[in-house]
């Protein structure tokens, strides 16, 4: 299963709260991803991408059994 697919596996509920509980080393709190785009992890997934608030990058990985 590629990146995508697991990522699109995961309920619509769950990876709204996934996109809205990344944590920003910028803004020092938990903040909003946008842009971003979901790769293979050892873990599961991780979406990279952008803070919605100051643009810094971030990142979130995403465990999938
Ligand atoms: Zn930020």
């Amino acid at each position: 299963m590629d990146a995508n697919k697991k990522w699109l596996s995961i309920p619509k509920e769950f990876r709204t709260k996934l996109k809205n509980n990344v944590f920003c080393a910028h803004c020092a709190n938990v903040a909003t991803i946008e842009s971003f785009t979901i790769e293979d992890h050892s873990a599961g997934i991780v979406l990279t991408g952008k803070c919605q608030k100051c643009g810094n990058g971030v990142a979130r990985v995403v465990e999938i059994e």
